[in-house]
C-alpha cells in the first residue's frame, strides 16, 4: 500500500513581490519499503519536495496523505506530532550537538517521545551497536570520523523507529569508500522494512535505490524501477 500518496501538489514561495513556483504539480505514489533516489540538478525543488514530505512545511495545493492522514491540512502541532512518529531525518551536514556524547546525541529524540532516562539509553544504545557504533557511545562528535558522524546521526534518525527515513545528500560530505558504507546501513534499514528517500546529485549513490524520480523545474521529469537493482534480486 502507498504510505505516501501525493496529488497535484505546488509549492510556491511568495517574496516580496515575486513568486517562486518550486514544485509545480507533483504527483507521487511511494509504497511501504520502497527505496527511492530523488534527482534533478540544483533548484529543481528536490529540498522543496523533501520538506513536504518530511512535514516540516504545507504545500500551496495538492494533497499529501502519509499513511492515509491528510497531512496538506494539518496545523503546526499536528504536523510536529505526526513527523516525530513517522519520519526519520538524516541531513548531509549530520547536524549533531557538539558537546553531547554519541549516545546523548541518539537519545535525544525519545526525550519528546517521553520515556524515562533508562529506557532511553537502552534504546540508544541498541540502535548505535546496529549500525556499528556500539564502542562509541561517550565520543563527542569531534572525536568521530565523517562516517561515524554519518552513522551517529543515522542512529538518531532510526531511534524513534519511523517508518519513513528521509535522507538529504547523505554521503556529500564523505569520501567515496565512507559513502559505500553508509550507502550499506540505508539497504540494511531497507531491509528491515523502511521506506527511504535519500537525494542525491550522485549517479553512483542513486544505483543504490530500486527506483529513482527525477525533478526538474519544479516537475517530475522522470519516475523509473532501477533496471540494475531488480534485475540482480
Ligand atoms: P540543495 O541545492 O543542496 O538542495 P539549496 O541550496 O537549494 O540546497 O537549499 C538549501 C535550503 O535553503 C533548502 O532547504 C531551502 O528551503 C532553502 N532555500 C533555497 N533557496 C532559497 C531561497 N531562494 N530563499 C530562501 N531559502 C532558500
Ligand atoms: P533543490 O533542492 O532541487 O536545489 P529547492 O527546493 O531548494 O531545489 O528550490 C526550488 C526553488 O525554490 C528554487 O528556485 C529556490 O530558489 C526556491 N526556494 C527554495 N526554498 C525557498 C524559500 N524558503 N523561499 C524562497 N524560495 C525558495
Amino acid at each position: 500500500s502507498a504510505v505516501i500518496d501525493i496529488k497535484s501538489l505546488t509549492k510556491t514561495y511568495i517574496m516580496g513581490q515575486t513568486q517562486v513556483r518550486a514544485l509545480r504539480g507533483i504527483d507521487l505514489q511511494i509504497l511501504t519499503n520502497e527505496y527511492v533516489a530523488l534527482m534533478g540538478p540544483s533548484g529543481s525543488g528536490k529540498s522543496t519536495l523533501m520538506n513536504l514530505l518530511g512535514c516540516l512545511d504545507t504545500p500551496t495545493s495538492g494533497t499529501y496523505h502519509l499513511d492515509g492522514k491528510d497531512v496538506s491540512k494539518m496545523d503546526d502541532t499536528e504536523l510536529a506530532n505526526i513527523r516525530n512518529e513517522k519520519i526519520g531525518f538524516v541531513f548531509q551536514t549530520f547536524n549533531l550537538l557538539p558537546r553531547q556524547t554519541t549516545l546523548e546525541n541518539v537519545a535525544l529524540p525519545l526525550v519528546y517521545a517521553g520515556l524515562g532516562r533508562r529506557e532511553r539509553q537502552q534504546r540508544a544504545a541498541e540502535v548505535l551497536e546496529s549500525v556499528g557504533l556500539g564502542d562509541r557511545l561517550d565520543h563527542r562528535p569531534n572525536e568521530l570520523s565523517g562516517g561515524q558522524r554519518q552513522r551517529v546521526a543515522i542512529a538518531r534518525a532510526l531511534v524513534n523507529r519511523p517508518a519513513i527515513i528521509l535522507a538529504d545528500e547523505p554521503t556529500g560530505n564523505l569520501d567515496t569508500k565512507t559513502s559505500m558504507e553508509i550507502m550499506g546501513i540505508f539497504e540494511e534499514i531497507q531491509n528491515r522494512g523502511n521506506t527511504v528517500i535519500i537525494v542525491t546529485h550522485e549517479p553512483d549513490i542513486a544505483e543504490h535505490a530500486h527506483r529513482i524520480v527525477r525533478l526538474r523545474d519544479g516537475e517530475t521529469e522522470s519516475d523509473e524501477l532501477n533496471e540494475h537493482i531488480i534485475r540482480a534480486s
